[in-house]
């Protein structure tokens, strides 16, 4: 079972990690978008980390909740709304369940990658973080709980995206030029997975 210490631990993995990483992934924003993803995740993901240390949210559903709630509100990017609307609306998805199984993580992580999909009107291939998202929440398998498995699964979509002509966002204004350069919203997806996996102890 998962519990709320460990999406706590997630949240908390993820700010650390995206703070450590927010250089390259702003590096990676320069070479097609407006060099702000670093800055935006870390202001975001800090916001979330911060919100659950002081209002310390009762269940897996309520972290995830005000981890994106936090998302949404602290970051002007479109990454902001996007990975708010995944958190959340996975956090919705675990209800009010004190402790949750792998399978409901991977069904509400399913949910919420639906819930970008249906916000950001990409689909898989478009050079968007939905090329490291989906194929890692496959990647969480029958137990829900590969952990493992989603994390190598999301940095092979994020690889995956440089050779592909971006159809969404900021990279999409560049066409043919966005070719050859990693995504990088599919980088810090890879990132928020490397984090799950390390929430595990
Ligand atoms: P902005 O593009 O507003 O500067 P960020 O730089 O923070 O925002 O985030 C850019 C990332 O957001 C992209 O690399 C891409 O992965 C993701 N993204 C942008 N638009 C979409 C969309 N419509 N659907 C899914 N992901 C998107
Ligand atoms: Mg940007």
């Amino acid at each position: 079972m998962l519990d709320t210490g460990f999406f706590r631990r997630w949240i908390a993995a993820a700010a650390t990690s995206v703070s450590r990483e927010a250089d390259r992934l702003t590096d990676l924003d320069s070479a097609i978008g407006d060099a702000d993803h670093g800055a935006n995740l870390q202001r975001g993901f800090t916001a979330a980390a911060a919100a659950l240390e002081e209002e310390g949210p009762p269940t897996p559903g309520a972290v995830l909740v005000l981890a994106g709630r936090q998302l949404i509100s602290k970051v002007g990017g479109a990454s902001g709304p996007l990975y708010g609307t995944l958190l959340r609306r996975a956090g919705k998805a675990l209800g009010d369940a004190g402790q949750v199984t792998g399978p409901q993580l991977r069904d509400a992580l399913r949910a919420g990658a639906d819930a970008v999909t249906q916000l950001g009107g990409a689909a898989p291939g478009d050079k968007t973080m939905l090329d490291a998202l989906l194929p890692a929440v496959d990647a969480l398998g029958t137990s829900g709980a590969d952990f493992e498995a989603a994390r190598e699964a999301a940095l092979k979509g994020a690889l995956a995206t440089v050779p592909l002509l971006a159809r969404k966002g900021r990279a999409s204004y560049l066409g043919e030029r966005s070719i050859g350069h990693q995504d990088p919203g599919a980088a810090s997806t890879a990132l928020l997975f490397a984090a799950l996996a390390e929430a595990v102890r």
